[in-house]
């Protein structure tokens, strides 16, 4: 094996790990499947009970789905450059490039949506149609709606800028929200529009997350360009940008930002003092000061921008960065600052909240769990997320080759979410609501609908 070749990257990470040793306590009963293997392979080697084969550490890479429940960033993202170098070695799988264009199959299947719901909900064309896509034929495929978020925004006049004086956001809606659940990017615009705040839909592309985790490097950086363009346009406007799916959230503000701070627009201003290259926009969210990255000369060379999305523009990956706003955490600054509207109304209901991977790696806490506890009648069980995924990882879990997987990873939430029993089940991922539509029966809801429900009750929405 080539000493970069995407097996000797893998033996590195399994290496590193078994040196360290620290992680084999995700061994027993967590959602994480990469490090059981890490251990189960390195085990057997030092065993003598035979070799580590290419196949295994092939098998290994695409076990990862990113869910960042382990203590190392560089960990996972060694694993996702060994899952890229394996793509450009052996290529992409066509039913995978068909799928991980999450935008392309919404509009395909999504022109015609009683077509595409019948053919895929008989027993028939549905199987033939799952089997051509890659798909696991006991995955249910969602059904489309007859119209999706971005129709409803453009007859709303969301897509132009009104340019007002107070407070405005571009909304980030998210493939998952914009084609399959309109519901829950419409709740958000009343709920934010409700507050007096300006809603704009700016054009936006998918967030990269599903084609990054299929190691699809060029199709994720063509998505990823488009938005960081486009969207620092929008800041640069005044608008802050604002996410309700946690994944798009974590691209926008902490991957695509990655190694930003390291460019040499940056060594450059930290030579000459007070020339820090102004990231900031003209408006700066409520309660986040806007922030350029701070720099020490005595680092001066180290770093260099080597991240993944280094060929995109650095400044305007951290200005797009440092003005994007989780809409929980957007709506909880509101209301610590006095500033959301109180009047909500009662929403009798038990529900279990569970908080999305993507959303703990924000750190910025659990603000949907305050949020909901303003509105009276709501009794709300909260998972803890430090042990928990629910196992989709993008399109990951629709496919054939990872279905079984992905379902084994999200049981253990499964159990604890039946535990509790509730009459709904909140979770801000629109992702983790299809894995929870597949494995169970509850009624799945993303806060900002709680939120918007509350609103209505109170007879004054
Ligand atoms: S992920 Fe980090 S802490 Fe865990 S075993 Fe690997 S190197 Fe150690
Ligand atoms: S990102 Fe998640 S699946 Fe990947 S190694 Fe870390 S804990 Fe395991």
């Amino acid at each position: 094996m080539l000493n970069n070749s995407p097996e000797s990257m893998a033996r590195a990470v399994v290496e590193a790990c078994a040196d360290c040793d620290v992680c084999r306590y995700l061994m027993d009963d967590t959602p994480c499947l990469v490090f059981p293997e890490i251990y189960r392979l390195y085990d057997k080697e030092a065993e003598k009970r035979g070799r580590i084969t290419p196949e295994e550490l092939r098998n290994l890479v695409g076990l990862c789905n990113f869910c960042a429940l382990c203590p190392c960033p560089n960990v996972r993202s060694d694993l996702m450059k060994a899952k890229d170098a394996l793509i450009d070695r052996d290529g992409i799988k066509p039913a995978v490039r068909f799928l991980e264009d999450v935008e392309r199959v919404a509009t395909v299947c999504g022109a015609y949506p009683w077509l595409s719901n019948t053919l895929l909900g008989n027993a028939f064309t549905g199987r033939l149609m799952k089997r051509a896509a890659g798909i696991h034929a006991e995955r249910n495929f969602p059904a489309f709606p007859r119209e999706n978020f971005s129709v409803w925004a453009q007859k709303r006049g969301l897509h132009i800028r009104r340019e007002g004086k107070g407070r405005k956001i571009a909304y980030f809606a998210g493939c998952t929200g914009r084609y399959l659940f309109p519901g829950v990017p419409i709740a958000v615009s009343e709920v934010l529009e409700r507050n007096g705040i300006e809603v704009y839909y700016p054009e936006q592309k998918c967030c990269g997350m599903p084609s990054l985790l299929e190691g699809d490097r060029g199709f994720t950086l063509k998505l990823a360009a488009f938005n960081v363009e486009r969207l620092t346009e929008v800041v640069e406007a005044g608008y802050d940008i604002v996410c309700s799916c946690p994944t798009c959230g974590y691209m926008l503000k902490s991957v695509l930002s990655e190694g930003a701070s390291h460019a040499a627009i940056f060594s450059e201003s930290i030579r000459r003092p007070n020339s820090r290259p102004d990231t900031s926009g003209a408006t700066s969210g409520p309660g986040r000061a806007s922030t350029a990255p701070p720099g020490k000369p005595i680092f001066e060379g180290l770093f260099k921008d080597e991240g993944y999305f280094s060929n995109i523009d650095a400044r305007k990956r951290i200005l797009m960065a440092t003005h994007t706003y989780d809409l929980g955490e957007y709506l909880s600054a509101l209301h610590l600052s006095g500033e959301l509207d109180a009047g909500l109304g009662s929403v009798e209901a038990h529900m279990a909240y569970y908080p999305p991977c993507h959303l703990r790696e924000q750190k910025i806490g659990e603000p949907w769990v305050d949020l909901l506890r303003l509105a009276p009648g709501i009794s709300l069980e909260k998972i803890d997320g430090s042990f928990h995924c629910c196992g989709i990882a993008g399109i990951m879990g629709f496919k054939r080759d990872f279905h079984e997987i992905s379902v084994k990873i999200g049981s253990r939430l499964i159990k604890r979410i039946e535990a509790i029993h509730p009459e709904r089940l909140v979770t801000d991922c629109l992702s983790c609501r299809l894995q929870f539509n597949q494995l169970t029966a509850y009624k799945v809801f993303h806060p900002v609908e709680i939120l918007w429900e509350a609103y209505t009750s109170s007879g004054n929405g």
